[in-house]
């Protein structure tokens, strides 16, 4: 399988979706209340990705609300800040971080960010891409929590990461939702602690 971030930009697939199993009931672990409500979309955003579409866990509201819960429960106390990479980690941190009351601060792709940025430039399977944060977004040692929806190979979380450190403050943790462990992304993250929900072996 490949890496869907190498892609871009993102047109339709036209190959029908792989519907989402029966979803499990709340009561179970949270790995299988994830697992029931992601699907997979062959062929997005190009042939060969199989793109993994959370958007039945978002559309859930009680199972919404349950991963953020768990993702809350993780960390409160020993975070300061939600940092959300775009552009479904924005989404997801900033439930969190409202759920622990604290702040949230967004990554974005180059361009989008109004003030002075910091950037960090990544590798993709096919060319590079930017992301930025403002450059005064965090006070000097701030804990943060990263979030983003899929670990992949890699890149943008380890850019993220970067970009965090650069702006002064610390990494404490990654958090994703589900990890592609064939792609071996945590590699690329020098030993920060990196927790997915779910992890999935193969493609
Ligand atoms: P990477 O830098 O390779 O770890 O890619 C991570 C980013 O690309 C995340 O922001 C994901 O949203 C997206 N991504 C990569 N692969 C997939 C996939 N198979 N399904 C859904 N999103 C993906």
């Amino acid at each position: 399988m490949t890496d869907a971030s190498a892609a871009s930009p993102e047109p339709s697939s036209s190959t029908p979706p792989v519907p989402a199993p029966s979803p499990a009931p709340l009561t179970a672990p949270i790995s299988e209340v994830v697992a029931s409500r992601l699907r997979d979309i062959p062929d997005f955003p190009v042939a060969g990705v199989v793109f993994k579409d959370f958007t039945p866990l978002l559309s859930d509201g009680p199972a919404l609300r349950a991963v953020v819960q768990d993702i809350a429960s993780r960390y409160a106390g020993s975070v300061d800040v939600i940092v959300g990479i775009e552009a479904r980690g924005l989404i997801l941190g900033a439930a969190v971080a409202y759920e622990l009351g604290i702040g949230f601060v967004p990554v974005r792709k180059a361009g989008k960010l109004p003030g002075q940025t910091h950037s960090a430039e990544y590798d993709l399977e096919y060319g590079s891409a930017v992301i930025e944060v403002h450059a005064d977004a965090f006070t000097d040692g701030k804990r943060a929590l990263i979030m983003d929806d899929v670990l992949a190979t890699g890149g943008t979380a380890q850019a993220a990461c970067e970009l965090v450190e650069s702006a002064g403050a610390t990494v404490e943790a990654v958090e994703v939702v589900l990890e592609l462990c064939f792609l071996h992304g945590r590699s690329k993250l020098a030993g920060r602690p990196v927790h997915a929900m779910l992890s999935v072996q193969g493609p």
